[in-house]
């Protein structure tokens, strides 16, 4: 059996080439993913300016001055102002450029102005004090988002602070999603005898999406080898990657193995991750083919751990691992499997995890009625009070 970390470094060693790139507005970019280092055409702020609404002047001339200082200008925000006439300050207000020759600005509620509009300091100016020196943020040619990036939202923000309006990002990976099994009904259809809803596929859809993929939806494969493998043959010439669930363990009913070494190459592997254990990797011509268990707590384990990596690094991305938190555990789990297990959990009020009371592999509503995974390494016991691993799904699905 390999471990995870073995598992994830054969997938991410795999992918070889990166998509090509596309040039988008910076307001279509979010999720996307950088395909190229961005550095900062300015210095940001551009100009010396206020911190507060206040006075501009020159920090000596007003703690040495015994008289009230005269206001020579006025300096709005987006405004120029003058140079500063010696001896006296200027009204300024946040954001404004600061006037040559001063070097502080004093705010508003420390000053006193008189009837003839002369103002009273009630505090010693410090220089540069309450100024936002230019470059303070970002200097030009800073480096300031790097290649293999997921956009973010403040990452838009940033691309336009330093004026950008377009940005290079790699091309959306086209990933065919299916499901197989002869047991499956589509929502919509009455359910038979020993028949159930194709849940998975729906939410592998989704989960590829979330990811800034263009998922595509290839249905539902019934049992038989020729119709897998010809369904296979034809996404392949479609999409990046192929990801499939259900048909991977031993059965004889399991149909998607042998089509996928009919039609290219196949690892088969058992992963040391409970659920989840059967995983099936390979290619079919320029597709990468990711094969998922059936059972639906495996499926959404496997994509958070191993899929969302795969699919990440084959779009280009930067791949990084989800962030732990360490955290008292509120429960006991004395008999643990031998393989690393990934139970789904919460964090309580107190700060402790909790653990849902069904943790087999087939109960889909562990998932949704926890916020994350708990992480109990092989055949470690876990005693109420000790600190366990608790990897939040946005962690595991940003
Ligand atoms: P399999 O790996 O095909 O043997 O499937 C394992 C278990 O997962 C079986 O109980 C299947 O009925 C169930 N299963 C497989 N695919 C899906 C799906 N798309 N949606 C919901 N359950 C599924
Ligand atoms: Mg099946």
């Amino acid at each position: 059996m390999k471990s995870l970390d073995q598992a994830l470094e054969v997938l991410l060693s795999s992918v070889s080439a990166a998509p090509e790139k596309e040039s988008l507005p910076v307001i279509d970019t979010l999720g996307r993913i950088l395909s190229d280092d961005v550095t900062s055409p300015i210095d940001v702020p551009s100009y010396d300016n206020s911190q507060m609404d206040g006075y501009a002047g020159v920090a000596a001339e007003i703690n040495d001055s015994r008289q009230p200082m005269p206001v020579s200008q006025r300096i709005p925000a987006g405004h120029p102002g003058e140079p500063l006439v010696p001896g006296t300050v200027a009204r300024i207000f946040t954001g404004a450029p600061i006037p040559a020759g001063a070097d502080t600005v004093i705010m508003q509620e420390a000053a006193t102005v008189d009837g003839q509009g002369r103002v009273t300091f009630l505090q010693k100016a410090l220089a540069g004090q309450n100024i936002r020196p230019r470059a303070g943020d970002l200097r030009t040619g800073q480096m300031i988002l790097s290649r293999g990036r997921r956009l973010s939202a403040a990452d838009i923000g940033l691309a336009a602070s330093v004026g950008l309006e377009r940005l290079s990002v790699f091309r959306r990976l086209k990933v065919a999603v299916f499901s197989s099994g002869d047991e499956l009904r589509q929502p919509g259809e009455a359910l038979g005898f020993g028949q159930l809803y194709d849940s998975n596929r729906r939410m592998i859809l989704a989960l590829v999406q979330g990811l800034g993929c263009e998922p595509m939806d290839m249905g539902c494969i019934p049992d038989r080898f020729e119709e897998t493998r010809d369904r296979l043959r034809e996404a392949s010439a479609h999409a990046d990657a192929l990801v499939t669930c259900g048909g991977v363990s031993v059965g004889e009913e399991d149909h998607i193995k042998s089509a996928i070494a009919a039609l290219g190459t196949l690892d088969m592997w058992k992963v040391a991750i409970k659920p989840g254990k059967p995983f099936a990797f390979g290619r079919i011509g320029k597709s990468m083919f990711l094969g998922m268990p059936g059972n639906p707590v495996a499926a959404w384990v496997t994509f958070c751990l191993m899929i969302r990596p795969a699919l990440m690094a084959a779009s280009g991305a930067t791949v990084s691992r989800p962030i732990v938190m360490h955290l008292p555990a509120a429960f006991d789990w004395p008999t643990p499997d031998v393989r690393q297990e990934y139970l789904r959990g919460w964090i309580d009020d107190g700060g402790c995890v909790r653990i849902h009371d069904r943790q087999n592999s087939s109960v889909l509503s562990s998932v949704t009625e926890c916020s994350g995974l708990v992480e109990i390494p092989p055949s470690t016991p876990v005693k109420m009070g000790e600190s366990v691993r608790f990897i939040p799904y946005t962690h595991l699905l940003h």
